[in-house]
């Protein structure tokens, strides 16, 4: 909307509650179904329905829609509970579970049979899929459509007894076999399923399906904007078939695309089978796009919430560019990590001139966009550690870092002037560079105002640390990693570079580093570290290089 600034769903609730449709409130709901750890999709749904319900001075409930045994688990529960309240949102007192209502489904199921809107389908999965028909073709009625309303109750709560195998029998809607929307040719209400619930435990060997389920739990709830993805758009006529069959407070379904990031997939689906094939170290790899995996990749929730709000919420299915969550962890760690300096391909620099055994310590800023963050003493010492790409012996135009005759700055300390370098004579390999300081550029500035055109971080070898430095690449090489040829599977497109660790030198500061701190490593990105980091055996996580190739 240009005049409000709104998305269509903002534009939707105000206008009712200029209305008082919903007599002024605003309840949403957050749904997951605890079948695997929540993604950066799931991350958007949440902070459009907390977001949504803050705005208005209302509530969003936590919802677990578990009703479905056979896929679901508290280990889910319990990382989705985590990971919400990790985004920053606060349920309060309204955590739910679809399960605690299946009673109340279960009655709501048996006050359809009375209305003769239900019936027990004797017909198995494959059949009730074939009698449907198809978009061209209308559907036939299964031969137990016209039970009546006594045998119904009856095979109902048989069903409920456990009388009955899996698949034997189904409750369905009683609708039309003719509609053009296939969703409301009788669709399955209520299967048989002889599995024990994680909260449930036995009680029940009949479930109630999503359909079914979903909007009697938003109603049951008083839930007035029930905010979905658009696969779920055609399921909308049957969310208000049930609501006004039941004659029961109705919600309004509103549906809205869903996040599609590119090099990415965001379906529990396949990221279970990532797990579960051992494609990636579990549902924390840093490589996923798991809640819990950006974390532990250094996302913060604010860069990750910010990345919500920039994305924006349409009508119509689109790709998000992941260079845009890169660039929303970008912005946010450039004003809050701590700059530090870290060599992640090491070569020696040797100072001739200056005294070996000395050691000094030079003043850099701890963050230049955070003035109150103060400096930090960094050792600098005759050998030290610099980049093997800071140097080139032959440069090629354009190369303004160390080559022999050149002078460059180490950042924060003097400037050096490259005297020759050491091989290994039997690579050819360069193992040393040699230079010369001046000690009158001590900070880094000359007094004579020469310039120099390049600056490298560095490390004085005899305080460095070795650290393990994992750099990650994006999990799989194609932007759309679904988009498969015949036969071909989505984990045919893995980037096998997608993890690369090496062995970085780093300065001694990060001795101290804990598990989850974040830190800029100067020129090179932005790394976190690990939870398996110890002062013994570092280990950093690239969370994104430095350079931003975001087009705005
Ligand atoms: P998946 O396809 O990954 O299994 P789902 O929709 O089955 O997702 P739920 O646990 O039902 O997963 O999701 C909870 C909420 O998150 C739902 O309201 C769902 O619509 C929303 N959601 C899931 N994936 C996305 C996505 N990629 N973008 C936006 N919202 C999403
Ligand atoms: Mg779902
Ligand atoms: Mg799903």
């Amino acid at each position: 909307d240009p005049t409000t600034g709104h998305d269509f769903i903002r534009t939707i609730v105000a206008e009712d509650n200029r209305t008082g449709k919903f007599g002024g409130h605003v309840v949403t709901r957050f749904p997951p179904e605890p079948n695997g750890y929540l993604h950066i999709g799931h991350a958007k749904s949440a902070c459009l329905n907390f977001g949504l319900a803050a705005e208005n001075g209302g509530h969003c409930n936590m919802r677990f829609d578990d009703t479905n045994p056979t896929r679901e688990d508290v280990e889910y529960v319990n990382s989705i509970l985590r990971d919400i309240r990790w985004l920053g949102w606060d349920w309060g007192d309204n955590l739910y579970y679809a399960s605690d209502y299946f009673l109340q489904l279960y009655e709501m199921a048996v006050d359809l049979i009375r209305k003769g809107k239900a019936y027990v389908d004797d017909l198995s999965f494959d059949e009730i899929r074939e009698y449907r028909g198809t978009l061209t073709e209308p559907g036939r009625k299964s031969p137990y459509r016209d039970r009546t309303v006594g045998e119904n109750l009856d095979l109902f709560q048989r069903m409920r007894d456990g009388e009955f195998d899996e698949g034997s029998r189904v409750l369905r809607a009683r609708i039309d076999m003719t509609s053009p929307n296939l969703n409301l040719r009788d669709p399955v209400l209520y299967r048989i399923l002889k599995a024990s619930h994680h909260r449930t435990g036995d009680d029940w060997v009949i479930y109630p399906m999503y359909d079914f389920a979903h909007g009697q739990s938003d109603s049951i709830e008083g839930v007035t904007h029930s905010i979905c993805t658009l696969e779920f758009e055609g399921h909308r006529a049957l969310y208000d078939w049930c609501l006004d069959e039941l004659d029961i407070y109705h919600p309004q379904q509103i549906e809205f695309a869903r996040l599609n990031l590119t090099y990415t997939v965001l379906s529990k689906r396949r990221l279970i089978q990532l797990v579960e094939g051992g494609y990636v170290n579990g549902w924390d790899d840093p490589r996923m796009p798991t809640l819990s995996g950006l974390r532990r990749r250094g996302y913060t929730s604010e860069a990750i919430r910010d990345f919500c709000e920039r994305i924006g919420v349409a009508k119509r299915d689109t790709w998000t560019d992941i260079a845009l969550l890169e660039h929303s962890i970008r912005e946010d760690l450039n004003r809050r990590a701590p700059r530090v300096m870290a060599v992640l391909d090491p070569v020696k620099l040797v100072i001739e001139n200056y005294p070996d055994g000395q050691v000094e310590f030079v003043e850099s800023e701890i963050n230049p966009e955070d003035a109150s963050a103060g400096n930090r003493k960094l050792p600098f010492t005759r050998t030290l550690y610099i980049e093997r790409d800071d140097f080139a012996e032959d440069p090629p135009r354009g190369f303004y870092r160390l080559s022999p005759g050149r002078e460059v700055r180490l950042k924060d300390a003097f400037y050096v002037t490259c005297t020759g370098v050491v091989k290994d004579e039997s690579t050819g390999e360069i193992v040393e560079i040699r230079c010369t300081y001046d000690p009158e550029t001590r900070g880094g500035t000359s007094s004579d105002g020469r310039r120099v055109r390049g600056t490298s971080h560095w490390v004085s070898t005899e305080h460095a640390l070795d650290a393990e430095v994992r750099i990650y690449d994006h999990l799989f090489l194609q932007e759309d990693p679904g988009d498969l040829p015949e036969g071909g599977e989505f984990t045919d497109n893995l980037n096998p570079g997608s993890l690369r660790a090496i062995t970085a030198k780093v300065e001694p500061l990060l001795a101290e580093a804990r598990p989850g701190e974040r830190f800029q490593f100067l020129r090179t990105g932005y790394f976190c570290a690990d939870l398996d980091s110890t002062p013994a055996a570092l280990v950093f996580n690239r969370t994104v290089a430095l350079r931003d190739s975001w087009a705005r």
